[in-house]
Order: structure tokens, then C-alpha cells, then sequence
């Protein structure tokens, strides 16, 4: 049975210290809530990867990088293999990010290698995607949904969907206070849903996560989280403190 996901972005935010304190603040909120069937994880920068991990050491906290590079090593100044990330105890990658899309122009083209690359490393994937305004308004939202998992992960075989977390993100709704209607996110997860099992089966459908992203906030987390294919989110600004967090944890 999939699972419920409580994932915090930290994005460019929260220096070595600042990153410490927010996860030890984390684990001690938690610490004795019953998670069931509830994942949480949180991703900082490459930087605190390290300290995270340890600090989220004996705690329900699993840690995610925000990106990876597609090669196994070699002359790529500034970049981070998944080995690397491997050898700080990382487990998880985040891929597909709209501002990796938007502002370091990565293409689906590059995502399925980023993804075929993390999957070689038996790394789960949290693997983003979403609509822009005006594909909203020109009322192909979901020509273009399609058309970015069909491109990043339909060459894939039903196996490694199980190391594979979906997460809807409409670009108009990260970091605008916008968010989609709790309709507009379940209609989407729907056809998202409706899509894998075209393409796989009922069973690989059922069983892969699909998150929402796009000012989920304590306010309006629980309406959102309630809908059928909604199974948690992809947190941006209220991920970065802790009771917010914590409470987005508790809507679940
Ligand atoms: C995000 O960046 O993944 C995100 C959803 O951000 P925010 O919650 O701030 O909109």
C-alpha cells in the first residue's frame, strides 16, 4: 500500500547551524506521534546533507538532496554524483524541481538521465513536475503533465517504480500564497493516477505516491491532504519552521 509523505524543500534556505536546528527541532516534535503510515522527510542543501543525516539518526526523519548530476564523476566543477550523496548516507533525491527546470534550464531529455542515473544508484526518486500559468489558462494543463512523465520516466519498467515518488507542482502555485483548489489537485492526481496505469498497471498506480506542492501551508494542508489521490506533499516556505511543519505533519 503506498504511503502518506511529509516532505519539507529547504531549497536555497538554512546554513549548517540553521539546518541543525531545524531537524533537531523536528525530531523532538515528533518524537512521540504515531506516524503510521506516514513518511517525513526534509532536504537541505548539499552542505548539511552530512549533519542532517546524523541528527535525523534514530528518528521517523529520512533526508532527500535537491538535485544530483547525471554522470558518475569527472570534470564537472560544482556538481554532485549520486555517489557522492550515497556516501553521506543520503537515500533520496529530489529531480525535476521547477526551479531546476526554470532557472538551470533542465529538460526532460536530462531528467530521465538524472533518473536513470539515481535508479542505477538505488536511489528513490521524488520526481517533480507541473504546469505553468499559461498552460493553465490555455487549458492544457494536462497536455503538458503528460508529456513531462511520459518523457522522464515511460522508458522505465514497472520494477523501479517502487524507488519512484510523484509530485505534481503547479508552477503559478510555488512560493505565490496561489494554491491549486483541493479539486484542482485531485482532479489532477486523477489523471496522473489514470496515466500510470495505462502505461503499467493498476497495481504500480496504486502503489506510487503522488504528492502535491504549491503553498501547502498548515491553513489549507488538511482539505488538500483528504482527497482520494492526494497522498501528502511537497513543502516549500512552510517547511522552513518547525511548528508549521509539524502541523503539516499532524494534517496528514
Ligand atoms: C516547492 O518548492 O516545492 C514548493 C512547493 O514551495 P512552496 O511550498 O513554498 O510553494
Amino acid at each position: 500500500m503506498r504511503k502518506n509523505i511529509v516532505a519539507g524543500n529547504w531549497k536555497m534556505n538554512n546554513d549548517l547551524s540553521e539546518s541543525k536546528k531545524l531537524v533537531k527541532g523536528i525530531k523532538k516534535a515528533i518524537k512521540k506521534k504515531e506516524l503510521k503510515n506516514t513518511r517525513v522527510i526534509v532536504s537541505p542543501t548539499y552542505v548539511s546533507l552530512n549533519a542532517v543525516v546524523k541528527k535525523a539518526k534514530k528518528s521517523a526523519i529520512e533526508v532527500a538532496a535537491q538535485n544530483m548530476h547525471q554522470a558518475d564523476s569527472g570534470a564537472y566543477t560544482g556538481e554532485i554524483s549520486a555517489d557522492m550523496l550515497k556516501s553521506v548516507g543520503v537515500k533520496i533525491v529530489i529531480l525535476g524541481h521547477s526551479e531546476r527546470r526554470e532557472y538551470f534550464g533542465e529538460t526532460d531529455a536530462l531528467l530521465a538521465e538524472k533518473v536513470d542515473q539515481a535508479l542505477k544508484n538505488k536511489l528513490e526518486i521524488i520526481f517533480c513536475f507541473g504546469e505553468k500559468l499559461e498552460d493553465r489558462k490555455n487549458d492544457n494543463h494536462f497536455k503538458v503533465v503528460e508529456s513531462q512523465i511520459k518523457n522522464a520516466l515511460f522508458h522505465l519498467e514497472a520494477k523501479p517504480w517502487k524507488n519512484i515518488v510523484l509530485a505534481y507542482e503547479p508552477v503559478w502555485a510555488i512560493g505565490t500564497g496561489e494554491t491549486a483548489s483541493p479539486e484542482q489537485a485531485q482532479e489532477m492526481h486523477a489523471f496522473i493516477r489514470n496515466l500510470v496505469t495505462n502505461k503499467y498497471d493498476a497495481k504500480v498506480a496504486d502503489n506510487v505516491s503522488i504528492l502535491y506542492g504549491g503553498s501547502v501551508k498548515p491553513a489549507n494542508a488538511k482539505e488538500i491532504f483528504s482527497k482520494q489521490d492526494v497522498d501528502g506533499g511537497l513543502i516549500g516556505g512552510a517547511a522552513l519552521k518547525t511548528e508549521d511543519f509539524v502541523a503539516l505533519i499532524d494534517a496528514i
